[in-house]
């Protein structure tokens, strides 16, 4: 594994072809008080581009990765992409699309356990064990340990792999179609919840 450390943006010369894994670290779970530190991606290589911002006014202004995000033409994989679209949303200012995530494909396709985090599938379903421990760490100090880098680095470097795996049993199972509807709708969800309806099911009754 390979890890490129990038300030303030991506460098134009990267490119990530595409498909592209995105994960993202912030200063916690609250978007709109807990600012984006850093965004992680990957080709579906082993090597990651990792890209920190120091604190700044929003939207962050980071053109090239801006245009990535946002770029019709480049799928963007995340796990639990919810969280990750709408900071990037709220702090650089982007509807990323489109989209997958492998939680919700893991979701719609492995009804047999409610097993669905990252390190639970990358256990079954490819034999990795993810470590976990840098998670709750501070993304926003001014030196990231190399314990930080790994950690973020491995968030993206097996979402190619998982998404291959989950596609074949989406496909098995006939639930492909609906996947790929909750995956076009996750942006529309994403404005709910910054919207002032984040834990509001409004399809309930
Ligand atoms: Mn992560």
């Amino acid at each position: 594994m390979t890890i490129h450390l990038h300030e303030g943006d991506l460098p134009a010369d990267v490119d990530l072809g595409d498909v592209i894994a995105v994960d993202t670290e912030t200063m916690g779970l609250a978007t709109a008080r807990d600012r984006l530190c850093l965004i992680q991606l990957c080709a579906g290589d082993d090597e990651a581009h990792l890209v920190r911002f120091p604190r700044r006014d929003r939207p962050y202004g980071a053109p090239n990765l801006v245009a990535l995000l946002a770029d019709p033409g480049r799928l963007k994989i995340f796990h639990f992409g919810r969280f990750d679209l709408a900071a990037v949303k709220h702090w650089l200012g982007v509807d990323c699309a489109p989209v997958y995530c492998t939680k919700i494909a893991s979701r719609i396709a492995r009804t047999y356990t409610d097993r669905h985090g990252l390190a639970d599938l990358t256990r079954e379903l490819l034999g990795i064990e993810l470590s976990k421990t840098q998670q709750s760490s501070d993304w926003g100090a001014d030196q990231l340990t190399e314990a930080q880098l790994g950690y973020a680095a491995s968030d993206v470097l097996h979402l190619h792999a998982l998404k291959a795996r989950l596609d074949v049993m989406l496909a098995r199972e006939g639930r492909a179609d609906l996947a790929q509807a909750c995956f076009d709708f996750l942006g529309h969800r994403v404005a709910l919840d910054l919207g002032g309806w984040p834990e509001v099911d409004i399809f309930s009754h």
